[in-house]
Protein backbone atom coordinates (compact mmCIF):
# COMPACT_ATOMS: atom_id res chain seq x y z
CA UNK A 1 0.00 0.00 0.00
CA UNK A 2 1.53 3.50 -0.62
CA UNK A 3 2.99 5.06 2.08
CA UNK A 4 1.85 8.37 2.46
CA UNK A 5 4.26 11.21 2.74
CA UNK A 6 3.65 13.03 6.04
CA UNK A 7 7.62 13.40 6.99
CA UNK A 8 10.09 15.65 5.45
CA UNK A 9 13.89 16.37 5.83
CA UNK A 10 15.64 18.90 4.01
CA UNK A 11 19.14 18.51 4.02
CA UNK A 12 21.23 21.26 3.55
CA UNK A 13 20.16 24.67 5.00
CA UNK A 14 21.49 27.26 2.58
CA UNK A 15 19.88 29.31 0.07
CA UNK A 16 17.69 26.38 -1.49
CA UNK A 17 17.12 24.17 1.89
CA UNK A 18 15.35 27.75 3.61
CA UNK A 19 13.09 27.71 0.75
CA UNK A 20 11.77 24.21 0.51
CA UNK A 21 11.70 23.96 4.08
CA UNK A 22 9.48 26.83 4.14
CA UNK A 23 7.45 25.71 0.78
CA UNK A 24 6.77 22.37 2.82
CA UNK A 25 5.54 24.10 6.29
CA UNK A 26 3.52 26.50 4.60
CA UNK A 27 1.96 22.98 2.73
CA UNK A 28 1.15 21.64 6.25
CA UNK A 29 3.90 18.90 6.69
CA UNK A 30 6.22 18.11 9.32
CA UNK A 31 9.99 19.55 8.59
CA UNK A 32 12.83 18.48 10.11
CA UNK A 33 15.73 20.98 9.07
CA UNK A 34 19.82 19.62 9.07
CA UNK A 35 22.84 21.44 8.34
CA UNK A 36 26.43 19.96 8.87
CA UNK A 37 26.90 23.49 9.83
CA UNK A 38 25.06 23.90 12.79
CA UNK A 39 25.57 27.95 13.08
CA UNK A 40 23.67 27.30 9.29
CA UNK A 41 20.83 25.64 10.37
CA UNK A 42 20.00 28.58 12.93
CA UNK A 43 20.45 31.38 10.69
CA UNK A 44 18.59 29.66 8.58
CA UNK A 45 15.51 29.40 11.20
CA UNK A 46 15.78 33.02 11.91
CA UNK A 47 15.45 34.07 8.01
CA UNK A 48 12.87 31.40 7.39
CA UNK A 49 10.97 33.00 10.20
CA UNK A 50 11.86 36.90 9.12
CA UNK A 51 10.48 36.11 5.75
CA UNK A 52 6.97 34.62 7.45
CA UNK A 53 7.11 37.64 9.39
CA UNK A 54 7.06 39.90 6.80
CA UNK A 55 4.39 38.33 4.71
CA UNK A 56 2.53 38.59 7.72
CA UNK A 57 2.93 42.23 7.90
CA UNK A 58 1.99 42.48 3.92
CA UNK A 59 -1.24 40.46 4.60
CA UNK A 60 -0.19 37.86 2.66
CA UNK A 61 -0.38 35.31 4.92
CA UNK A 62 -2.60 35.06 8.19
CA UNK A 63 -0.95 35.70 11.59
CA UNK A 64 -1.70 31.83 12.31
CA UNK A 65 -1.71 30.38 9.33
CA UNK A 66 2.69 31.93 9.48
CA UNK A 67 3.10 31.19 12.75
CA UNK A 68 1.46 27.10 12.31
CA UNK A 69 4.12 27.04 9.64
CA UNK A 70 6.76 27.84 11.27
CA UNK A 71 5.95 25.50 14.40
CA UNK A 72 6.11 22.76 12.40
CA UNK A 73 9.57 23.41 11.30
CA UNK A 74 12.17 21.81 13.84
CA UNK A 75 16.27 21.67 13.45
CA UNK A 76 17.90 18.55 13.58
CA UNK A 77 21.48 18.27 15.35
CA UNK A 78 22.35 14.78 13.88
CA UNK A 79 21.80 12.97 10.79
CA UNK A 80 20.74 9.99 12.95
CA UNK A 81 17.50 11.79 13.55
CA UNK A 82 16.58 12.25 9.83
CA UNK A 83 13.82 9.28 9.80
CA UNK A 84 10.98 10.43 7.27
CA UNK A 85 9.08 9.72 4.52
CA UNK A 86 10.82 12.25 1.99
CA UNK A 87 14.72 13.58 2.29
CA UNK A 88 14.89 16.76 0.30
CA UNK A 89 18.71 17.12 -0.08
CA UNK A 90 19.75 20.77 -0.70
CA UNK A 91 23.61 20.45 0.51
CA UNK A 92 26.84 21.65 -1.84
CA UNK A 93 26.51 20.79 -5.68
CA UNK A 94 29.17 17.71 -5.52
CA UNK A 95 28.02 14.04 -6.61
CA UNK A 96 30.83 12.34 -3.92
CA UNK A 97 28.75 14.27 -1.14
CA UNK A 98 25.58 13.75 -2.20
CA UNK A 99 25.80 10.27 -2.72
CA UNK A 100 27.38 9.72 1.10
CA UNK A 101 24.36 11.14 2.37
CA UNK A 102 22.11 9.10 0.26
CA UNK A 103 23.90 6.18 1.75
CA UNK A 104 24.10 6.95 5.03
CA UNK A 105 20.18 8.41 5.20
CA UNK A 106 19.26 4.97 3.51
CA UNK A 107 20.48 2.84 6.07
CA UNK A 108 18.90 4.41 8.76
CA UNK A 109 15.13 5.11 7.28
CA UNK A 110 12.65 2.46 6.38
CA UNK A 111 12.06 1.03 2.78
CA UNK A 112 9.40 3.56 2.26
CA UNK A 113 11.30 6.16 2.57
CA UNK A 114 12.01 8.46 -0.83
CA UNK A 115 15.18 10.02 -1.41
CA UNK A 116 14.94 14.15 -4.17
CA UNK A 117 18.06 15.44 -5.01
CA UNK A 118 17.37 19.40 -5.70
CA UNK A 119 20.69 19.16 -7.98
CA UNK A 120 21.27 21.47 -10.31
CA UNK A 121 22.79 19.53 -12.62
CA UNK A 122 24.36 16.01 -11.34
CA UNK A 123 23.23 13.16 -13.28
CA UNK A 124 20.08 11.56 -11.06
CA UNK A 125 21.22 7.82 -12.17
CA UNK A 126 24.95 8.69 -10.75
CA UNK A 127 23.42 9.94 -7.51
CA UNK A 128 21.18 7.13 -6.93
CA UNK A 129 24.10 4.12 -8.25
CA UNK A 130 24.87 4.10 -4.75
CA UNK A 131 21.81 3.19 -2.96
CA UNK A 132 20.38 -0.24 -2.52
CA UNK A 133 17.38 0.46 -3.83
CA UNK A 134 18.09 2.99 -6.53
CA UNK A 135 14.06 3.03 -7.64
CA UNK A 136 12.93 5.34 -4.69
CA UNK A 137 16.04 8.28 -6.07
CA UNK A 138 14.26 11.43 -8.00
CA UNK A 139 15.53 14.76 -8.97
CA UNK A 140 13.16 17.62 -7.42
CA UNK A 141 14.36 20.61 -8.71
CA UNK A 142 13.11 23.65 -7.47
CA UNK A 143 14.23 27.37 -8.13
CA UNK A 144 15.28 30.43 -6.59
CA UNK A 145 13.59 31.60 -3.91
CA UNK A 146 11.81 28.14 -3.27
CA UNK A 147 9.34 29.45 -1.28
CA UNK A 148 8.05 31.64 -4.36
CA UNK A 149 8.94 30.05 -7.62
CA UNK A 150 6.26 28.00 -8.94
CA UNK A 151 8.35 25.77 -11.13
CA UNK A 152 10.23 21.93 -10.41
CA UNK A 153 11.53 20.38 -12.72
CA UNK A 154 10.96 16.42 -11.65
CA UNK A 155 13.32 14.19 -13.35
CA UNK A 156 13.88 10.25 -13.24
CA UNK A 157 17.62 8.52 -13.10
CA UNK A 158 17.40 5.42 -14.96
CA UNK A 159 15.94 3.22 -12.37
CA UNK A 160 13.69 5.59 -10.82
CA UNK A 161 10.14 3.50 -10.03
CA UNK A 162 7.19 5.61 -12.32
CA UNK A 163 5.05 5.41 -8.98
CA UNK A 164 7.68 7.37 -7.33
CA UNK A 165 7.22 9.99 -10.63
CA UNK A 166 3.89 10.30 -9.89
CA UNK A 167 4.02 10.65 -5.75
CA UNK A 168 6.60 13.81 -6.33
CA UNK A 169 4.19 15.17 -8.70
CA UNK A 170 1.35 14.88 -6.47
CA UNK A 171 3.71 16.46 -3.66
CA UNK A 172 4.96 19.02 -5.59
CA UNK A 173 1.47 20.24 -6.21
CA UNK A 174 0.73 19.73 -2.84
CA UNK A 175 3.03 22.62 -2.28
CA UNK A 176 1.43 25.04 -4.94
CA UNK A 177 4.31 23.78 -7.40
CA UNK A 178 4.05 23.17 -11.02
CA UNK A 179 6.15 19.83 -11.50
CA UNK A 180 7.26 19.53 -15.26
CA UNK A 181 9.53 16.13 -16.19
CA UNK A 182 12.22 16.64 -17.37
CA UNK A 183 15.31 13.93 -18.74
CA UNK A 184 18.07 13.29 -17.26
CA UNK A 185 20.80 14.84 -19.22
CA UNK A 186 23.57 17.88 -17.90
CA UNK A 187 21.64 21.05 -16.17
CA UNK A 188 18.05 18.88 -17.26
CA UNK A 189 15.91 21.81 -19.16
CA UNK A 190 16.41 25.52 -17.44
CA UNK A 191 19.72 25.32 -16.63
CA UNK A 192 21.01 23.85 -20.13
CA UNK A 193 19.40 26.46 -21.09
CA UNK A 194 20.06 29.32 -18.98
CA UNK A 195 23.79 28.57 -19.29
CA UNK A 196 24.37 30.69 -22.64
CA UNK A 197 23.28 33.69 -20.49
CA UNK A 198 25.51 33.30 -17.45
CA UNK A 199 28.39 32.46 -19.95
CA UNK A 200 28.26 35.15 -22.94
CA UNK A 201 27.65 37.91 -20.19
CA UNK A 202 30.82 36.98 -18.49
CA UNK A 203 32.89 36.71 -21.49
CA UNK A 204 31.36 40.57 -22.24
CA UNK A 205 32.44 41.11 -18.83
CA UNK A 206 35.88 40.06 -19.57
CA UNK A 207 36.23 41.58 -23.14
CA UNK A 208 35.48 44.76 -21.84
CA UNK A 209 32.36 45.88 -23.81
CA UNK A 210 30.82 47.17 -20.75
CA UNK A 211 30.39 46.65 -16.69
CA UNK A 212 28.47 44.90 -14.87
CA UNK A 213 26.00 47.42 -14.29
CA UNK A 214 25.82 48.20 -17.78
CA UNK A 215 25.20 44.35 -18.90
CA UNK A 216 22.09 43.73 -16.02
CA UNK A 217 20.37 46.86 -16.97
CA UNK A 218 20.20 46.32 -20.58
CA UNK A 219 19.09 42.66 -20.10
CA UNK A 220 16.56 43.60 -17.94
CA UNK A 221 14.87 46.61 -20.38
CA UNK A 222 15.18 43.94 -23.00
CA UNK A 223 12.86 41.77 -21.01
CA UNK A 224 14.37 39.80 -17.98
CA UNK A 225 13.45 39.89 -14.70
CA UNK A 226 16.85 39.79 -13.73
CA UNK A 227 20.27 40.86 -14.98
CA UNK A 228 22.79 37.63 -14.96
CA UNK A 229 25.18 39.18 -12.71
CA UNK A 230 22.37 39.76 -10.05
CA UNK A 231 21.05 36.77 -11.02
CA UNK A 232 24.32 34.75 -9.92
CA UNK A 233 24.40 36.91 -6.71
CA UNK A 234 21.01 35.64 -5.99
CA UNK A 235 22.20 31.62 -6.77
CA UNK A 236 25.93 31.80 -5.42
CA UNK A 237 28.64 32.11 -7.30
CA UNK A 238 30.21 29.19 -6.21
CA UNK A 239 26.64 27.24 -6.97
CA UNK A 240 26.13 28.98 -10.61
CA UNK A 241 29.78 27.98 -11.42
CA UNK A 242 29.38 24.23 -10.00
CA UNK A 243 26.91 23.79 -12.34
CA UNK A 244 28.60 25.35 -14.92
CA UNK A 245 31.32 22.82 -14.25
CA UNK A 246 29.22 20.01 -13.90
CA UNK A 247 27.20 20.64 -17.52
CA UNK A 248 30.41 21.37 -19.32
CA UNK A 249 31.75 18.17 -18.08
CA UNK A 250 28.70 16.23 -19.08
CA UNK A 251 28.58 17.33 -22.13
CA UNK A 252 32.47 16.48 -22.63
CA UNK A 253 33.70 19.34 -22.41
CA UNK A 254 32.01 21.21 -25.22
CA UNK A 255 33.51 24.64 -25.60
CA UNK A 256 30.24 25.90 -25.68
CA UNK A 257 29.82 25.39 -21.74
CA UNK A 258 33.10 26.20 -20.55
CA UNK A 259 33.30 27.65 -16.84
CA UNK A 260 34.25 31.47 -17.10
CA UNK A 261 37.67 33.09 -15.52
CA UNK A 262 36.33 36.16 -13.75
CA UNK A 263 33.42 33.61 -12.02
CA UNK A 264 36.22 31.05 -10.78
CA UNK A 265 38.28 33.65 -8.99
CA UNK A 266 35.36 35.15 -7.24
CA UNK A 267 34.82 31.89 -6.11
CA UNK A 268 38.26 31.45 -4.95
CA UNK A 269 38.25 34.63 -3.30
CA UNK A 270 35.26 33.84 -1.44
CA UNK A 271 33.36 36.29 -3.00
CA UNK A 272 29.87 34.15 -3.33
CA UNK A 273 27.22 36.83 -3.85
CA UNK A 274 24.49 37.96 -1.48
CA UNK A 275 24.92 34.95 0.67
CA UNK A 276 28.54 36.36 2.08
CA UNK A 277 27.74 39.96 1.44
CA UNK A 278 29.42 40.07 -1.67
CA UNK A 279 29.80 39.36 -5.36
CA UNK A 280 29.97 41.14 -8.46
CA UNK A 281 27.68 43.83 -6.19
CA UNK A 282 28.24 44.80 -2.21
CA UNK A 283 25.33 44.14 -0.07
CA UNK A 284 26.94 44.49 3.43
CA UNK A 285 26.35 41.43 5.72
CA UNK A 286 26.17 37.91 4.28
CA UNK A 287 23.66 35.65 5.78
P1 LIG B 1 24.30 26.83 -0.30
O1 LIG B 1 25.77 26.91 -0.44
O2 LIG B 1 23.52 28.08 -0.06
O3 LIG B 1 23.91 25.80 0.87
C1 LIG B 1 24.39 24.49 0.94
C2 LIG B 1 24.31 24.06 2.40
O4 LIG B 1 24.60 22.67 2.49
C3 LIG B 1 25.34 24.78 3.30
O5 LIG B 1 24.65 25.40 4.36
C4 LIG B 1 26.26 23.65 3.78
O6 LIG B 1 26.72 23.85 5.10
C5 LIG B 1 25.33 22.44 3.67
N1 LIG B 1 26.01 21.17 3.54
C6 LIG B 1 27.10 20.85 2.79
N2 LIG B 1 27.37 19.53 2.89
C7 LIG B 1 26.44 19.01 3.71
C8 LIG B 1 26.18 17.69 4.19
N3 LIG B 1 26.95 16.66 3.83
N4 LIG B 1 25.13 17.49 5.02
C9 LIG B 1 24.35 18.53 5.39
N5 LIG B 1 24.55 19.80 4.97
C10 LIG B 1 25.58 20.03 4.13
O7 LIG B 1 23.77 26.07 -1.61
P2 LIG B 1 22.34 26.20 -2.33
O8 LIG B 1 22.38 27.36 -3.24
O9 LIG B 1 21.24 26.11 -1.31
O10 LIG B 1 22.38 24.89 -3.25
C11 LIG B 1 22.10 23.61 -2.72
C12 LIG B 1 21.74 22.66 -3.84
O11 LIG B 1 20.62 23.18 -4.55
C13 LIG B 1 22.85 22.46 -4.89
O12 LIG B 1 22.82 21.15 -5.36
C14 LIG B 1 22.45 23.45 -5.99
O13 LIG B 1 22.96 23.09 -7.23
C15 LIG B 1 20.95 23.34 -5.93
N6 LIG B 1 20.21 24.50 -6.44
C16 LIG B 1 20.61 25.78 -6.17
C17 LIG B 1 19.88 26.87 -6.66
C18 LIG B 1 20.28 28.28 -6.34
O14 LIG B 1 19.74 29.21 -6.98
N7 LIG B 1 21.16 28.55 -5.41
C19 LIG B 1 18.72 26.63 -7.41
C20 LIG B 1 18.30 25.32 -7.65
C21 LIG B 1 19.05 24.25 -7.16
Amino acid sequence: MEHKIKTVAIVGAGTMGQGIALACALAGYDTLLFDVNKDFSEKALQLIRQTVEQSISKNKLSREFGLGALNRISQVKNLSELRVDLVIEAVVENLEVKQKLFLELESINPSTTIFATNTSSISISQIASVLQDPSRCIGLHFFNPANVMKLVEVISGKLTHPEIVVRLRDFSKSLGKIPVEAKDSPGFIVNRVARPFYLESLKLLEEGATGVEGIDKLLRSSGFKMGPFELMDLIGIDVNYAVTVSVYEGFDRNSKFKPGEIQKEKVDKGFLGRKTGKGFYDYGEGR
